[in-house]
């Protein structure tokens, strides 16, 4: 793993271990920069379909958010990566500003936004996604201000991995505990 995805996993992953495989989700960390992107081209159609099959008001087995939530959470993180991604394309050397989504999910309020539009707001995300990358190679390093080195596979990997993780807690949360 590069110091990105190690730092990114150990600081916003407490319960994914530190094995190959997120030890919540399974998701493999080392998947192919392209088999990462094609998970999260699927990320709208299949966070969409739990949505809809999702219990409204489902409490969220031992976190905060609602399945709603989740979803504008996958949407929101894939559109700022599309912001990162376009500016490594145009401007190298630019610096990033990290975030914090707890703190973005507090600001936007999730909770009162509107379950139906959030599948649609990540599949906008990810338009934005396919297009950052344009003829960037999936070996392009970044600098992420607070995980340091990776490169866009990295990105494309933590962002399946955004999909995967959260399908799962979707899942916990529309089903009895
Ligand atoms: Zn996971």
């Amino acid at each position: 793993m590069t110091p990105f995805l190690q730092a990114a996993v150990t600081q916003m992953l407490p319960n994914a271990g530190d094995g190959e495989n997120c030890a919540e989700c399974g998701f493999a960390w080392d998947t192919p920069g392209t088999a990462a992107m094609g998970l999260v081209r699927d990320g709208p159609q299949r966070l969409g379909e739990l949505l809809d099959r999702a219990e409204v008001s489902a409490p969220i087995t031992g976190g905060p958010w609602s399945s709603s939530a989740y979803v504008w959470h996958v949407g929101d993180v894939t559109r700022a990566w599309s912001e990162r991604l376009h500016s490594l394309s145009v401007d190298p050397d630019a610096a990033w500003a990290g975030f914090d989504p707890d703190e973005l999910a507090q600001a936007r309020h999730y909770e009162a936004l509107p379950r139906a539009t959030a599948p649609w707001a990540l599949e906008r995300a990810v338009e934005a996604l396919d297009l950052s990358l344009g003829s960037l190679d999936t070996d392009t390093p970044f600098e992420h201000p607070e995980w340091g080195r990776g490169t866009v596979a990295d990105a494309l990997r933590w962002l399946a991995h955004e999909v995967v993780h959260h399908e799962l807690d979707i899942r916990r949360a529309g089903s009895p505990a």
